[in-house]
């Protein structure tokens, strides 16, 4: 049987509401219990804000480089690898992931 744990207080969901609960529950020097169904970190760190917000700084330095032109600077052609990107921008969530798994990990 598995072994029974107590908990001051039990989080439900590690996005940003359920992590900074849990920081400061423990920063109350509470036990804390956070509990995830899917990746740690939430919409925003594996979905949403973050992995949204660099196919948005991708889109501005390729415009950036499209229109160097217009100041003197040519630049040969440019293409977009979007998996090559996904691929980048996973492995970055995963990190940022790993860190918050490693914050609550005692
Ligand atoms: C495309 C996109 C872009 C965004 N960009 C921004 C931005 O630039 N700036 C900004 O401030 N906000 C942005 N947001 C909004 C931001 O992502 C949310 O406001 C934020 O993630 C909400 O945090 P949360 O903790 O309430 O929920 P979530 O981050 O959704 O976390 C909820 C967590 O609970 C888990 N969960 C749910 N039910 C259970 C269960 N029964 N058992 C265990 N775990 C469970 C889920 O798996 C999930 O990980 C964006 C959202 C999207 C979709």
């Amino acid at each position: 049987m598995a072994e029974k744990q107590k908990f001051d207080v039990v989080v439900i969901g590690s996005g940003p509401g359920g992590y900074v609960a849990a920081i400061k529950a423990a920063q109350e020097k509470k036990t804390v219990c956070l509990i995830e169904k899917g990746s740690l970190g939430g919409t925003c760190l594996n979905v949403g804000c973050i992995p949204t917000k660099t196919l948005l700084a991708n889109a501005e330095v390729m415009h950036k480089i499209k229109t160097a032109a217009d100041f003197g600077i040519t630049v040969g052609p440019i293409s977009f690898d979007f998996e090559k990107n996904e691929r980048t921008q996973g492995h970055c969530s995963r990190k940022n992931s790993q860190k918050l798994r490693r914050a609550f990990t005692f």
